[in-house]
């Protein structure tokens, strides 16, 4: 998956401050007003599932008789928690639940303990969802199996509420197993079956309008190592837990059943959790192989990058800036200026008849020249200078925040360093002079070509004026 397409896809949830913060009011009113009419909604609807009785409804199923536990709040929230968040889906759930739990004579120490069951269920779908950059459309094989994987788990640990409501109505050992099965089948199915379809028509829109409102969104990138161990410890405990519970239940009602039997299942059990947390290492220690690879190749393409701007910005022969990294400069310092009030000042500097060094020494010996230039500059110019090899033997030192007096001084500076540096090619020691032009910024000026302009004609008239000497442009 390409980074754009992946930033696209990642874990957002919808943050209420940002809402609040960003949202416009209209905005305001459907999504707060449209979530209290929801939890509302849910918490009568759970209320109706205890005075109904639709929890346990047995269906046969090809022979099998499973118990399937009908809970309308579940779609409704888990739809809240896959489109806006888990705290949007979670909260609906806890009420609902609570106020049916109490409805039914739960003690109130044990139903918001009970209460919990949905939203925990819920936080393995967010959980999952922000380990794994996945689509949530369903409209593609893996994104399905995906989703029915994390809604299995999720049941698990959702129907863990089975547990409390057995115990606190005091129901027969016997009796607990259809209420578990119930509730963490009909969740599943629920899930699947009207959560699916749901989700595959509303997540384009969805997404699409949170692509546009990105600003009431808080995003969170998928993949990291941390959240996929997370994924992996929560399916690999909700695939375990489910078989010891299962198990333990039957047991509890199959007294009669013969010992080598019971033994064999919990042998079958712990071969078959050692297989689990087998598989889960191994995905572990994969996706962590690949994004050590990953990362290794996106370091690498950094470093890369950065090699490649210094390339692009320094001048090959003397390691100074080139003149496209020296515009740059110089459009900067030159807005800086203007804004500031401040005056900078532009040293160009050009080699006296360099055409003869050339004939004289060659091409190389004209190169050593150049290059004991750019030290000679480097090593007047102070931190906060920019110096640049402006053109074949033509340089530019900028002053930010130095006036007329500076500049010249340090214009005078190097004339007489570069004067006074000896040249060593093949044994031959030759000696150079520059002649400067200089430029203060002035901030009436159209724009800094105008003040590269002015240093170059100041550098004319020291070339007119006899060379080896700096010249203040006006
Ligand atoms: P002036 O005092 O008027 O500046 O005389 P000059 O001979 O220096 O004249 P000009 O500034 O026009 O000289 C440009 C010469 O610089 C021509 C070219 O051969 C030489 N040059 C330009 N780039 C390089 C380079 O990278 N290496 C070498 N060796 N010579 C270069
Ligand atoms: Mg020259
Ligand atoms: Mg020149």
């Amino acid at each position: 998956m390409s980074p754009f397409a992946e930033a696209v896809q990642s874990y957002r949830e919808l943050s209420p401050l940002n809402v609040w913060r960003h949202g416009s009011a209209a905005e305001q009113r459907a999504i707060f007003g449209c979530w209290l009419l929801l939890l509302l909604l849910c918490v009568a609807l759970g209320v109706a599932t205890v005075k109904w009785n639709w929890s346990g409804m047995p269906v046969n199923m090809g022979g099998v008789t499973a118990y399937v536990t009908v809970y309308p709040p579940l779609p409704i929230c888990l739809l809240l928690t896959l489109t806006l968040g888990w705290w949007w889906g979670a909260i609906p759930a806890y009420c609902s639940t609570l106020v049916l739990a109490l409805y039914a004579g739960m003690p109130l120490h044990w139903a918001l303990l009970f209460a919990c069951a949905n939203p925990l269920g819920f936080s393995i779908l967010a959980i999952g969802y922000r380990a794994m950059v996945m689509r949530r459309d369903l409209r593609q094989l893996t994104s399905l199996l995906f989703y029915i994987q994390l809604c299995f788990v999720a049941s698990i640990f959702g129907s863990s509420g089975a547990l409390i409501w057995s115990y606190t109505s005091h129901m027969a050992a016997g009796a607990q197993l259809p209420v578990w099965q119930g509730w963490w089948l009909g969740s599943f199915l629920q899930s699947v079956l009207i959560g699916g379809p749901a989700m595959a028509i509303l997540w384009p829109r969805v997404d699409r309008w949170q692509l546009l409102r990105q600003k009431l969104m808080r995003k969170r990138r998928g993949g990291s190592r941390r959240s996929v161990l997370r994924m992996l410890a929560t399916v690999a405990a909700g695939v375990l837990m489910y078989g010891f519970v299962t198990i333990r239940l039957a047991e509890a009602d199959a007294a009669h059943a013969p010992e080598i039997f019971r033994q064999t299942v919990w042998i079958f059990y712990w071969v078959f959790a050692a297989i689990i947390i087998f598989i889960a290492f191994f995905g572990y220690q994969l996706f962590s192989h690949w994004q050590d690879s990953t990362d290794g190749l996106l370091s690498e393409m950094q470093r890369m990058n950065i090699d490649l701007e210094r390339l692009a910005t320094t001048d090959a022969l003397t390691g100074l800036l080139n003149r496209r990294a020296a515009d740059g400069h110089l459009d900067a310092e030159w807005h800086r200026a203007r804004r500031s009030g401040h005056v900078s000042s532009l040293v160009l500097l050009d080699i006296d008849h360099f055409k003869q060094v050339n004939d004289k020494y060659g091409h190389p010996g004209g190169d050593a020249a150049l290059r004991m230039l750019a030290s000679c500059i480097r090593s007047v110019m102070r931190e906060v200078d920019v110096a640049a090899r402006y053109g074949g033997e033509e340089f530019l030192v900028v002053l930010p925040e130095t006036g007329r007096e500076g500049a010249f001084v340090f214009a005078e500076r190097l004339r007489e360093r570069v004067a006074g540096c000896e040249i060593n090619h093949d044994n031959r020691l030759f000696r150079c002079q520059v002649s400067l032009g200089i430029a203060v910024s002035d901030k009436h000026e159209a724009s800094f070509e105008h003040w590269v302009r002015r240093a170059d004609e100041a550098m004319y008239r020291a070339k007119q004026g006899g060379r080896n000497q700096a010249v203040m442009g006006v």
